[in-house]
């Protein structure tokens, strides 16, 4: 097996690491992201239904208040669009029974992007040099060289599928994930590898649904399509249309935890009774129905993140390290950014500083 040498290697291709290798390859550096699954974007899913990209991960920015995105947005000649909020919501009760209430516009407003959050990532990775990224490549140990780091792909106990050496490693992957899934030789201290196995991944035991329709029949009633049920198994739902003259939809979280959800058609089934209820009949009818459980994500969601997590924690650099082994290895994705951590904003931060830390 060949070994192949590289500047800075960058372990995860979702938002974090994509940005990060952009920003490097814009001062042509030479990088290369590995990511675990066969496509980039981590967190961020978007499958297509006639040319539209429902949200199956993140679907909101805050422009007020996430200055970095709204940026990168506009930079990229991408375009958003204000989540759709005109109208009254629905609460349904634990006896299953629903009302019709007033509510409010969120605060900051949310915004959603054209093409789907997905649109950010193809803008971002059509701006880096060929073969810069290669999918289906998990990275599972990183050892220290008196050179910089030797980075392994594969299963641990099998003979690795690739070997490369780097100057540096940069590490845009949930540390809890990080902490649980490779090997680090010589080992991490047992306070750095404690506080990246503490630190929960925003939203890695959560699940989302979309459903897609031919006409906002829940707008034409006045509804917004937002409500909130204290019987599940949605806990939570909004608007979740293109931009304009459709698909429309319908979209929302589980209320259920992780370890008692169990995947499948009588849960659709479910969610869609719960939709006609909330909303009508025809919301029973979609033209399409997607599902993701991100709790049984394996690059994203460790058993730690099984429980529900009821509090956005406080992030940062673990254990205070935004980097170790003499600057061989940097620390980026959200949850290591100490602003926004958690948020599509804190992986733009979090990529900006271990960027300019492998520029110097
Ligand atoms: C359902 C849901 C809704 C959300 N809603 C919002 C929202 O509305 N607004 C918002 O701002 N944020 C939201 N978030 C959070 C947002 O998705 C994250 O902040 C962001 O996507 C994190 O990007 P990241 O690159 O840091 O991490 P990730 O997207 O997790 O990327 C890490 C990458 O590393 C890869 N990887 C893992 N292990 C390995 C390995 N061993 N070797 C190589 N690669 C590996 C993974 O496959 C993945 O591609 C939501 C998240 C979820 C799940």
């Amino acid at each position: 097996m060949k070994t192949e040498t590289i500047d800075t290697i960058i372990v995860g291709g979702g938002l974090s690491g994509i940005y990060a290798a952009w920003l490097l390859s814009r001062s042509n550096l030479s990088c290369l992201v590995l990511e675990a699954r066969e496509r980039i974007g981590g967190r961020i899913l978007c499958p297509e239904h006639q040319g539209f990209h429902p949200d199956l991960g993140p679907s909101w920015y805050w422009p007020e208040i996430h200055p970095r995105m709204a940026c990168l947005i506009q930079s990229l000649g991408l375009e958003g669009y204000p989540q759709f909020e005109t109208g009254q919501g629905r609460i349904q009760r634990a006896d299953g029974t629903a009302r019709t209430v007033r509510t409010g516009p969120m605060a900051p407003q949310s915004w959603r992007l054209s093409g789907g959050m997905q649109a950010l990532l193809t803008a971002l990775a059509e701006g880096l040099p060929a073969g810069a990224v290669r999918c289906g490549h998990p990275v599972c140990e990183i050892e220290k060289t008196p050179y910089g780091v030797q980075v392994s792909v594969g299963e641990l106990e099998k003979a690795p599928l690739a070997r490369f050496t780097a100057r540096r490693v940069i590490l845009a992957l949930p540390p809890r994930l990080a902490a649980g899934s490779i090997l680090f030789t010589p080992e991490l201290s047992h306070p750095l590898t404690q506080a990246m196995l503490k630190t929960g991944t925003w939203m890695a035991g959560q699940a989302k649904f979309s459903a897609l329709y031919e006409k906002p029949f829940w707008r034409e009633m006045g509804l917004s399509g937002q409500a909130f049920s204290e019987r599940g198994p949605a806990g939570e739902v909004h608007d979740g249309s293109s931009r304009n003259g459709g698909p429309y939809g319908l979209t929302g979280f589980l209320g259920i935890p992780a370890a008692q959800r169990r995947t499948g058609d009588r849960l659709n089934e479910a969610i869609l009774a719960q939709l006609a209820v909330l909303f009508g009949s025809e919301a029973a009818r979609p033209m399409a129905f997607f599902y993701q459980d991100w709790a049984q994500e394996r690059f994203t969601a460790t058993m730690y993140d099984q429980p529900p997590m009821y509090a956005h924690p406080r992030y940062g650099a673990p254990a205070g390290k935004t980097s170790i082994w003499d600057a061989a290895v940097h620390f980026a994705g959200t949850e290591t950014a100490p602003m926004s951590g958690g948020y599509l904003e804190g992986a733009l931060e979090a990529a900006e500083r271990a960027a300019a830390a492998a520029l110097g």
